[in-house]
């Protein structure tokens, strides 16, 4: 086992990796930028580095320095949490050959999996069905135009590369094809430095359902059930929960076998998760892999009894799954909430600055994973999330009732936050009846019914 592992991250993912350090007895140091100096979670690690100014592509994004702390810290590993480098190939190899282990997958899967046509080419090969659209990316517009007639209107333009939502664009009608196609270009260009797209048809109303797998690198990988997360706003996930609400047994087993599929398929190891959509007839499309540990795992957590970053830790060190298939049970039911600091009033713009007051909820069944306390000032450089608010019961309509007593609970002043959002969202028939889809909190929260 390793006796130090470096953090490569920040905010409460950061902290997350330091408690599970601390539960298996390593030591952790943990790199921070010049924004989060002085922040609170940051002593809770052994040791922390300081790697360079707040912008994240002169410090959480800068391979060397990352790399040279691990050095001086005399870690063996490294967790990069999700975000920032978390599924950059290069990273993981030039951790690799600098003797430190990247507690993630391996590069060949990194590499498979990463561009979302290659995986979706993978997945048609282990007989893992795709949303039908271009097969790999579209290359000239005469193609595009071919595609979309083909898979129908609306279709969905994806960058290749994407994550975030960007790079993302709906297109309606064939008039808006070419332009919007011209636009996603130019963004994902901008963002990934990688302008390739690919076409899929877009579905209506469907549901996100994801698969958490975990794998050891002797080629064992099991599932730990799924994930609904449905409630999204611009394809953000803000709510998720295990189990997903209403899916047919089949329909979950199914799932939970094509993403294993997918994963022996790539190599995988580590944990990852397999994203689909699923539409009302209750078939069944694959989307994407995250080649990482996602902010929604602690609902797997939850619901299966198993701690994910510390089995990461043991699978990066060489340890066999302590787990076989038949051992994982999910029971009861798991939801989160995401706490941004946004202003749900103002087109939920980024609310930085000094938490004046946080008074966080607790009680029987609830978990908060925050770095948040008062006094702690939300930097303007990063994501705004600043907590994730979970609820574990028997039911789920016990867990909405638990999520609602600690929501009502959960005092912040200082910023703004998307507890108002998710009081509503608590509140709301279609929810509460587990009647979910991408768009709800679009079609019928946010706009006035
Ligand atoms: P990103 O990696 O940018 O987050 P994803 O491919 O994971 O993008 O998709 C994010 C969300 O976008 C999905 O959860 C879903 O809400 C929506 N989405 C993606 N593909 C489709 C599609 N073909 N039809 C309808 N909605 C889609």
């Amino acid at each position: 086992m390793f006796q130090k592992i470096l953090v490569a991250n920040r905010g409460e993912i950061a902290l997350r990796v330091i408690r599970a350090c601390r539960d298996l007895g390593i030591q952790v140091a943990v790199v921070y930028s010049e924004a989060d100096r002085g922040a609170p979670y940051l002593e809770l690690a052994d040791q922390a580095i300081c790697i360079g100014p707040g912008p994240a592509p002169e410090s959480y994004l800068k391979i060397p320095r990352i790399i040279a702390a691990a050095e001086v810290a005399g870690a063996q590993a490294i967790h990069p949490g999700y975000g920032f480098l978390s599924e950059n190939s290069k990273f993981a190899e030039q951790c690799r050959e600098s003797g430190i282990e990247f507690i993630g997958p391996p590069v060949s899967a990194m590499e498979k999996l990463g561009n979302k046509d290659k995986a979706k080419e993978l997945a048609r090969a282990a007989r893992v069905p795709t949303v039908p659209g271009s097969d790999g990316i579209v290359t000239s517009d005469e193609e595009a135009l071919r595609v979309a007639r083909a898979a129908g209107y609306p279709v969905l333009i994806k960058a290749a590369a994407g994550g975030g939502g960007k790079g993302m664009r709906l297109v309606r009608e064939e008039a808006a094809l070419l332009p919007l196609l011209h636009q996603a270009r130019a963004e994902a260009e901008a963002a990934f430095k990688d302008g390739s797209v690919f076409i899929e048809k877009y579905l209506e109303r469907p549901r996100h359902v994801e698969v958490q797998i975990l794998g050891d690198q002797y080629g064992n990988v099991i599932h730990l059930f799924e994930r609904d997360c449905s409630l999204q706003r611009r394809h953000q996930k803000l709510v998720e929960e295990s189990p997903a609400p209403h899916l047919p047994d089949s329909v979950r087993q199914a799932i939970c076998e094509a993403a294993v599929r997918l994963a022996k398929a790539a190599g995988y190891y580590s944990a990852g998760t397999c994203e689909f959509l699923v539409d009302q007839q209750y078939n069944f499309y694959f989307i994407e892999v995250n080649a990482r540990i996602q902010v929604e795992h602690p609902v797997t957590e939850l619901v299966t009894g198993v701690d994910l970053i510390r089995e990461q830790i043991r699978i990066a060190a060489g340890e066999k799954l302590r787990y076989q298939q038949a051992d994982i049970v999910q029971r009861g039911c798991a939801i989160e909430a995401r706490i941004n600091a946004e202003n749900p009033e103002q087109d939920f713009r980024p609310s930085p600055g000094t938490v004046t007051v946080w008074r966080p909820p607790g009680g029987p069944g609830v978990r908060l994973d925050t770095h948040v306390v008062t006094g702690y000032r939300v930097p303007p450089n990063y994501d705004s999330m600043v907590a994730k608010l979970l609820v574990y019961q028997p039911t789920r309509a016990e867990a909405c009732a638990v999520m609602r007593r600690a929501l009502r609970e959960f005092i912040v002043e200082g910023i703004h936050t998307t507890i108002p959002l998710h009081r509503q969202i608590f509140e709301h028939p279609a929810f509460l009846e587990g009647r979910v889809y991408t768009t709800l909190i679009e079609q019928e929260i946010l706009r006035p019914r």
